[in-house]
């Protein structure tokens, strides 16, 4: 965490920079505009009274002429002088991370063109869930890897909506959640409710004369009120503020700017849900896991080197030790056998034995020998009667 915030102190200076140079430059090449505005009126001015160039004019000209000379040779400077502090960025990432990640990595992992494939369909999906459907195509053509983005479909629709939400515009949201009303009611889900709730805000916030408008809207509430009464109450409630703005009154939350990023979040969270993807792209989760895993694994590597055991770790597609990559990243809701290495079922559940350890029935029942059973793992004998089935 230490050699994060050291490189993102680096950055920040960088940004600062970047923020105060572009002011800077912004500010300097307005006032030369105005100037050489200025001088060019007075020229056509002269040129029209055929008036030959006063000596004034002529220096006047001079100095504009340096002038211009040296801002642009400050600009330039400037520039220069920002280019070393974002390579110290990268000095500061070269001091704080050990770049000698492909130890822990198998080697030729990218090699087959089977798994290069496989590495970019991933990058493409993740830069299809981000929004940018022009970088992945383009990374598409020039991979020239024939990649199937027969995926990317449900993707382009939520971004269109998500950017349409970005702009307070709530109609293909609303269109969605109406097409889509029967699948999120089984969800339980109230993002049609809250889209509505946000288009009535919408029309309040634009003052008294849209109250009949919303007041005709409000009938849209009408299929929700059995779940949502108390909030339909509330929003009605406010009404009677309208004509001196809900603003200045006690119903001023409704405007927050956080209602259109909750909104955001849970269109997300529900679509996804409903069309099968995940909310984070495969290749965040992969990235997010290694950041937490990668350091753990160094580390082993190095107590593995210190104590010259060499051949514990030869296999590198198997980890050494179990990692914690915290709750985010628990999906396993199913077991897979230990004995048997096959997914358990309904018909042969996950037993837990009385030490405590888990294996399939059947495996249970392969390793019962005359009536009793001996634990594979630690290895206790007990009653094969008194396994009890698990649920995960
Ligand atoms: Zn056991």
């Amino acid at each position: 965490m230490e050699r994060c915030v050291g490189v993102e102190w680096e950055l920040e200076k960088v940004l600062q920079r970047f923020v105060s140079y572009g002011e800077s430059s912004e500010r300097s090449l307005e006032e030369l505009l105005a100037s050489v505005t200025e001088l060019r009126e007075e020229l056509s001015s002269h040129a029209q009274k055929g008036v030959p160039l006063s000596p004034a004019l002529a220096l006047m000209m001079t100095q504009r002429c340096r002038k211009i000379r040296e801002t642009v040779q400050k600009v330039a400077s400037d520039h220069k002088e920002m280019h070393s502090s974002v390579s110290r960025v990268g000095k500061a990432i070269d001091r704080n991370f050990d770049p000698d990640v492909c130890a822990v990595v198998s080697e030729g992992v990218w090699e087959s063109r089977n798994k290069q494939q496989l590495l970019y369909s991933a990058i493409m999906e993740h830069l299809f869930q981000q929004g940018l459907p022009t970088v992945a195509e383009e990374l598409s053509q020039e991979s020239a890897l024939n990649i199937d983005t027969s995926f990317k479909q449900p993707f382009l629709e939520l971004n269109r909506i998500l950017e349409a939400l970005q702009k307070r515009d709530l109609r293909p949201a609303l269109e969605w959640a109406i097409s889509n009303r029967q699948h999120l009611q089984e969800l339980n889900s109230s993002l049609e409710f809250r889209l509505h709730r946000l288009h009535f805000i919408s029309l309040l916030s634009g003052g008294p004369h849209k109250q009949m408008q919303a007041l005709t809207y409000a009938r849209q509430f009408q299929p929700f009120a059995a779940h949502h009464q108390q909030e339909i109450q509330v929003i009605m409630g406010s009404l009677a503020y309208l004509p001196h703005g809900i603003e200045n009154s006690p119903y001023a939350h409704l405007l927050a700017v956080e209602q259109w990023i909750s909104i955001g979040e849970q269109f997300t969270r529900d679509a996804c849900h409903l069309l099968g993807l995940s909310i984070e792209s495969p290749l965040s989760v992969g990235f997010a896991s290694g950041c937490v895993a990668l350091p753990v694994l160094l580390n082993i590597k190095a107590v593995i080197e210190q104590r010259q055991c060499a051949g514990v770790w030869s296999h590198k597609d198997e980890l050494p030790i179990e990692i914690d990559l915290g709750k985010k990243c628990r999906y396993h809701s199913v077991f897979a056998c230990p004995i048997l290495r096959q997914q358990t079922s309904d018909a042969n559940p996950p037993i837990k034995l009385v030490c405590g350890h888990v294996i399939s029935r059947d495996a249970l029942n392969k390793l019962i020998n005359g009536g009793k059973l001996k634990c594979p793992y630690c290895p206790m004998e007990q009653n094969p009667a008194d396994g009890k089935p698990i649920i995960f």
